[in-house]
């Protein structure tokens, strides 16, 4: 029986999973971290490609037949855990000493995509790529650009870290049991440069969510209303907008992921050490 709980829709078609593990650039020096492996399909082809691959495993009901699948691929190392609760950094110097380039893949339960990617990210684990099945709605808010209806803070706390692409997107027919929607894979690689340098980057966000509060509203009502009481809090924050340069009338989701930076650049140093 599957535990529709834990997100589990099991992949079975062997074009798919061979598509993806393309979608990483996965050499005998690649070290793989995969989270949820199910029964090992995924992984299967994984270890075929990759030096050494570690396993996130949550439900110990699977671990049997995970082992029993693994058995002819010494390099694969399945920890029973739920990935958001290990030390991402501990697991990296134990298992990937000798691994420069280190990818996630994963075929992820849907409910908890967007905490799994942003632990990898927030947390600044030394990953390089991260190649993960998701729902299709949810890599289209994570890829979105400005001015679309898709753009909000997820686009900008993945994008802010990562280049974000969809690879492909996936029928419901490869899966079992199918999932009710359409699914995509994400491919997110490390960006060579910043964005622009940040005060504070837990502010930055606070800024960012604040931004997009109520989405009609201008940047003005939404700032007003999100940032911490101060004294004159009106006037400061008018004089951030008029030191970074953005029109208080605007809407959160017309500005860059620069823009940003600059705007909560200008408020950190009167709103940053308030709570
Ligand atoms: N990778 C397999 C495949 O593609 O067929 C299974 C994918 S299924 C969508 C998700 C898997 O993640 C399940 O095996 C589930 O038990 C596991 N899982 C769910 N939550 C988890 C967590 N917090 N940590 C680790 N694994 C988890």
């Amino acid at each position: 029986s599957f535990k529709k709980s834990l997100g589990q829709n099991f992949l079975v078609d062997s074009n798919v999973l061979h598509n993806i593990v393309s979608c990483a650039a996965i050499t005998k020096d690649t070290g793989v971290i995969e989270v949820g492996p199910g029964i090992g399909a995924l992984t299967e082809h994984l270890a075929r490609q990759a030096g050494k691959v570690v396993a996130f495993e949550i439900d110990d009901r699977l671990l049997p037949v995970l082992e029993d699948t693994m058995s002819p691929y010494p390099n694969v190392t399945v920890i029973h855990q739920d990935v958001l609760k290990a030390d991402i950094h501990q697991v990296i110097e134990e298992q990937f000493a000798d691994y420069e380039d280190i990818v996630v893949v994963a075929n992820l339960p849907y409910y908890i995509t967007t905490p799994i990617i942003m632990k990898f990210l927030m947390e600044k684990a030394r990953v390089s790529q991260l190649v993960i099945m998701m729902q299709k709605e949810v890599a289209d808010r994570i890829t979105a650009v400005p001015s679309t209806k898709a753009y909000g803070s997820l686009s900008i706390a993945v994008q802010y870290y990562m280049d974000a692409e969809v690879s492909m997107i996936v029928p419901k027919t490869v899966f079992i049991p199918q999932p009710n929607v359409e699914s995509a894979v994400l491919s997110l690689t490390r960006r060579e440069e910043p964005h622009a340098p940040v005060a504070d980057e837990d502010f930055l966000f606070t800024v960012t969510q604040g931004s997009f509060l109520h989405r009609r509203k201008t940047l003005w009502n939404n700032l007003q209303s999100s940032l911490p009481e101060g004294q004159e809090k009106k006037e400061l924050i008018q004089q951030a907008f008029v030191q970074s340069g953005i029109d208080p009338v605007r809407r959160g989701e017309t500005l860059s992921i620069p823009e940003f930076i600059k705007l909560a650049n200008a408020l950190y140093p009167h709103f940053g050490k308030l709570k």
